[in-house]
């Protein structure tokens, strides 16, 4: 099976396309998303064995109430995930593992997320990020060193970013590996905390600083080492007691002046802080699906339920208000499942920039599943609430993937400064061009053009079934409208654009529907293209649906950059963080 990790795709923009990118700029790099990825036939015999394999298991060993109970797997579990192979899925045949592609690997990871959140924790934080730095960028000699040992469960990965000061601020940490004379090893020191797998791991993935002379003067720089976990001066903190994910296992963990061999530095020194948002970049595919397919997983609980309730003579499943939070979580999940699929196709295709859309189906899929859980647990009304059914454990369970990999407003945020990158500095050029005109008429020129283009040329799908021409042209549309808007944005708020969060959630907003809609639409042009129009009916009932209410959605955020109450809105916000009170006294305060 063809090794995606080998695969280069370092998401560097300069050389890689990217859809969303594009999007920014008015653009549809249709190349990009059409076809609809297909696992090949390989992939979906390799794909059949491993998901039978680890259902029959499951349903043996695997108590999701149990382990939330106990809050810790059995050694049966660790065991029988690492028997199946699964901790060496993602891991490259040469190092023993079984070279998954992303489709298959994410596809696995969200059959995990689907029978148990805690389980997918543990299996993500050892291959999605623990070990996937050594995947991506160890030498031959650390991968020989290391990966045998992790694809057969020998070792377990974990991944330490995270500090008491610094966790969405990453650059900020503390950590610091300091060389020693001889340059022989380094020294390690530092705290890290939430780190997932931190009592199970035989090696960590650790972010520290450096020092490193620029210019004559000495600066600290991110870089990432390999450490065994049993050296000595490491220690680990009590078990976390969080709300869900219980059994898996979370610390903190301890550096006091760890020797790591100068052989266990990963990539160059000072290069960490681009390996870290590497690692995690792709591992919030995983996420997403695990997010999708735990949303079907919960929402079959309550599927099970509405059919068997009975009130007012009839099954709960009867009533409009239940179908429709049925329905709409039904298209949420077609279009979570179209975008991480999309994703995993151009991961393995390489050479293509997808930051963007790991981090927009991240967003998209971990809120799907977090509201899918509330909504699960109202459908089963008041013994939702009891802990004797699961649903209460689904409401817990999904609520961490908002938060950690990047929490959805830093992802948003990510999304929209990355869009804006291009279009400013095209802003910014021509700036500079009409303060010298007479010798930049050839910069002027080429944007005033590019700009009449975008005004006037609204682009276009070429390759969607035509059944779907209208949900096409509302997406083309949108595409259009968002990138005049960002520019008239730009041109208003110039630099200090970069402060402004509420238009940056607004922008990222738009461009995750319109990525969300675009994967919608390759994926049932496909299965229109497959199955023709009567066996992709409810395909085109997702899409249907899905598009124009995403395109609504899109619409009401573009028209917003440009009308709001953001001024007042910061103006309120600013009184209740300066009164420590939300609101001002009603009549019925006391004194
Ligand atoms: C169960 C669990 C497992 C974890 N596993 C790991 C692991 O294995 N390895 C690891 O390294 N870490 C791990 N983490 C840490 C996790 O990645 C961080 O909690 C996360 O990155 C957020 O950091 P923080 O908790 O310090 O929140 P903060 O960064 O303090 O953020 C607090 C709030 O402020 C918001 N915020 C912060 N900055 C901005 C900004 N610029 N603009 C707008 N809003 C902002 C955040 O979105 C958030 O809502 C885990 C955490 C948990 C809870």
């Amino acid at each position: 099976m063809a090794a995606s990790p080998d695969t280069p795709h370092l998401a560097d923009p300069d050389t890689n396309p990217s859809f969303t990118r594009g999007v920014f700029l008015g653009e549809i790099r249709e190349d990009l998303v059409f076809p609809f990825p297909e696992p090949t036939t390989e992939e979906k015999e390799s794909l059949a064995a491993i998901l039978d394999a680890f259902r029959s298991w499951a349903a043996d060993t695997l108590d999701p109430a149990q382990l939330d109970h106990d809050g810790k797997f059995p050694d049966a579990v660790r065991q029988g995930m690492a028997e199946l192979g699964l901790m060496g899925l993602n891991i490259p045949e040469a190092y023993g593992g079984f070279g998954a592609s992303a489709m298959v690997f994410n596809r696995v990871f969200g059959e995990i997320g689907a029978h148990d959140a805690a389980l997918a924790v543990y299996f993500g934080a050892h291959q999605s990020i623990g070990i996937k730095g050594i995947i991506l960028f160890g030498t031959e000699e650390q991968k020989q060193e290391w990966l045998p040992r992790c694809a057969s469960g020998e070792l377990v990965g974990a991944f330490c970013l995270t500090e008491p000061g610094s966790g969405s601020d990453a650059q900020a940490m503390l950590a610091n590996a300091v060389p020693s004379a001889d340059g022989s090893h380094y020294l390690l020191n530092g705290t890290k905390i939430w780190i997932s797998n931190a009592g199970y791991a035989g090696v960590f993935t650790v972010f520290a600083k450096v020092p490193v002379e620029i210019g004559g003067k000495t600066k600290q720089r991110v870089t990432a080492f390999i450490v065994d976990a049993k050296s000595a001066g490491i220690s680990l903190g009590k078990i976390e007691e969080k709300m869900g994910i219980k059994a898996s296992d979370t610390r903190t963990v301890t550096f006091e002046n760890v020797k790591v061999p100068a052989a266990n530095l990963l990539g160059e020194v000072g290069g960490g802080f681009k390996i870290a948002l590497e690692i995690l970049n792709s591992g919030r595919l995983g996420l997403s699906a695990g997010s999708a397919r735990g949303t079907r997983a919960m929402m079959k609980h309550a599927i099970d339920y509405a059919k068997e309730r009975e009130q007012f003579g009839k099954p709960i499943g009867a009533f409009e208000m239940i179908q429709k939070k049925i329905a709409l979580a039904a298209v949420d999940c077609y279009a979570a499942d179209a975008g991480w699929m999309l994703c995993a196709g151009m991961v393995d295709r390489g050479a293509i920039d997808f930051s963007l859309e790991t981090a927009a189906c991240k967003i998209y899929a971990s809120e799907l599943a977090f509201r899918s859980a509330n909504e699960a647990l109202q459908i089963a009304g008041g013994i939702g609430y009891s802990k004797e059914f699961p649903y209460e454990r689904f409401v817990r369970d999904s609520r961490i993937n908002l938060i950690f990999e990047g929490t959805n407003e830093i992802l948003r945020a990510l999304i929209a400064l990355m869009g804006l990158q291009q279009p400013g500095e095209e802003m910014k050029a021509v700036g500079k061009a009409f303060q010298d005109p007479l010798h930049s008429l050839g910069a002027i020129s080429s944007y005033l053009t590019g700009r009449v283009k975008r005004t006037l040329v609204k682009p276009d799908f070429t390759k969607v079934h035509p059944l779907l021409e209208d949900e096409a042209e509302m997406v083309a549309e949108n595409i259009h409208s968002l990138a005049l808007a960002v520019e008239k944005a730009l041109i208003e708020h110039g630099k200090a654009i970069i402060d402004r969060q509420m238009l940056h959630e607004r922008m990222a907003n738009a461009a995750i529907d319109i990525y969300l809609s675009t994967a919608v639409l390759s994926r049932v042009t496909s299965a229109l293209e497959k199955h023709g129009e009567e066996g992709a009916t409810a395909d085109l009932d997702a899409a249907r649906i899905f598009i124009p209410m995403s395109m609504r959605r899109t619409r009401r955020a573009i028209r917003a950059l440009d009308r709001n109450q953001d001024e007042r809105m910061r103006a309120l916000a600013q009184r209740a963080l300066d009164t420590g009170d939300l609101t001002v006294p009603t009549p019925t305060d006391t004194p």
